[in-house]
């Protein structure tokens, strides 16, 4: 369907196909999301309008949630907003404020979880000039597959002592013959087969399409052996039924094939989540696309964007087989709200990810030469701006100058 001002983007036989005015919706997002997403929107605007001499535009059209469809709905995330996102495939968000109390745990979950993101995708690497804790940050360069709508994070809990809790201890005592305290609060994890096998698949095609090196399969499958052990074990099964022939176990390498990858294949093999969080901080370049369930996933992404620069630098997104939200992995930030002071990269390398989501590579790459030049100039917000010696701080809105001006 065609609007006054732009075409939908569809899929055909599973692939997108991107007409070249797309419409796109965004939400503009609560505290600092309206100066990091002015910004964002400027500089895609001015890269596609330069890399494709205006043969191409984004038709942006704004969708309501968090605290700006409170004030004007009466609702935190409106049933159109949700349709709307669905109907057009392709979207961008900045961080929502989670509103206390009213019953809702958080819009970002319920965004997922109504959409069925299954798949949160989370690049992790390094910006040269961006200050790092690391020693040798270059080496890091990652993309983690988080699993996106199972796990504890599908809000299964109930208060200690609350008649549910009570009723299901009595019941696990009873007939399952456990011994859980009758004054525990209990949380279910849930996880499937299916739901981390799509996960898997989608992190394994990726590192061939993408001609990446090895994916690991993060979990904590020896405590935790019929949910994340299963993750595991689920993701072997799946690489041998579908997989076989471009993938290869730690195990078969060795036993197989003399230690040396065979070309064309990719290396799979499975890390004990605890043990990750140490080898990614002192052997960076043995990780490529990591693969892990929710919970696992959600602390992973936080670390490893310490390593390039914190949250304010690592963007992020949420993805369905037709469906895609790009989104700034920080919060909203209150404090910083309306002052034009913060990083808008998160928001602006979630951008470029949708930008090549879209196949449009060439406004993509364009966007992150500027943006690296820009960060090599010392031309950086207040985060980057108090870690760099001789740095010029600027406002988010003179940072999107300084890009919008560095596009070749
Ligand atoms: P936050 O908003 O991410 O802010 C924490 C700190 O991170 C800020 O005080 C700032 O540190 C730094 N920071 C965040 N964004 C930055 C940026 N663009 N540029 C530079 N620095 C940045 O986390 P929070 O305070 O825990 O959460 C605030 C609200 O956001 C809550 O309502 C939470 O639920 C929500 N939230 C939403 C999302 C989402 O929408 N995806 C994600 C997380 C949290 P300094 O003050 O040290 O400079």
């Amino acid at each position: 369907m065609s609007t006054n001002e732009g075409d939908r983007i569809t899929y055909t036989g599973g692939m997108i196909q991107v007409p070249d005015h797309p419409v796109i919706p965004f939400i503009e997002g609560d505290g600092i999301g309206p100066d990091i997403w002015r910004a964002t929107q400027r500089v895609v605007d001015a890269a596609v309008r330069k890399i494709y001499a205006g043969q191409r535009r984004i038709a942006w059209k704004e969708v309501l949630a968090g605290e700006k469809a409170y004030h004007e709905t009466g609702q935190w995330l409106p049933q159109a907003t949700l349709d709307t996102l669905r109907e057009y495939k392709v979207s961008i968000k900045g961080p929502l404020t989670t509103p206390i109390g009213g019953g809702i745990r958080s819009l970002n979950v319920t965004i997922r979880q109504e959409l069925d993101l299954y798949a949160c995708v989370r690049p992790v690497r390094y910006i040269a000039g961006v200050p790092s804790p690391m020693r040798e940050p270059d080496k890091v360069d990652m993309v983690i597959f988080r699993e996106n709508t199972e796990d504890i994070y599908l809000g299964i809990e109930w208060p200690s002592g609350s008649p549910e809790a009570t009723q299901l201890i009595e019941f696990i005592n009873r007939e399952l013959h456990k011994h859980i305290s009758v004054d525990a609060a209990i949380g279910i994890k849930p996880m499937t087969k299916a739901g981390s096998q799509r996960l898997i698949r989608r992190a394994i095609q990726y590192a061939l399409d993408h001609h990446r090196r090895s994916v690991t399969l993060m979990h904590k499958g020896n405590i935790m052996k019929f949910t994340e052990g299963a993750f595991r074990d689920w993701g072997y099964e799946l690489a041998q039924t579908e997989f076989a022939d471009r993938v290869v176990t730690e195990d078969a390498l060795y036993k197989e094939f003399n230690g040396k990858m065979p070309p064309d294949r990719i290396l799979l093999k499975d890390r004990i989540a605890d043990i990750t969080f140490q080898q990614v901080l002192l052997r960076p370049s043995e990780f490529d696309v990591i693969a892990c369930p929710n919970l696992n996933g959600d602390f992973l992404s936080d670390a490893l964007a310490a390593q390039v620069g914190g949250v304010g630098m690592a963007p992020g997104s949420n993805i369905a087989d037709e469906v895609a939200v790009f989104e700034a992995t920080h919060g909203t930030a209150p404090k910083y709200a309306n002052l034009d002071k913060v990083n808008p990269s998160s928001l602006i390398l979630s951008a470029i990810m949708m930008l090549e989501h879209m196949g449009w590579n060439e406004a993509a790459e364009g966007i992150g030469q500027a943006l690296e030049a820009t960060i090599a100039n010392k031309i950086v917000t207040y985060d980057l701006a108090r870690q760099t010696a001789g740095a010029r701080e600027v406002k988010t809105s003179e940072f999107a100058d300084a890009i919008i001006q560095a596009l070749a």
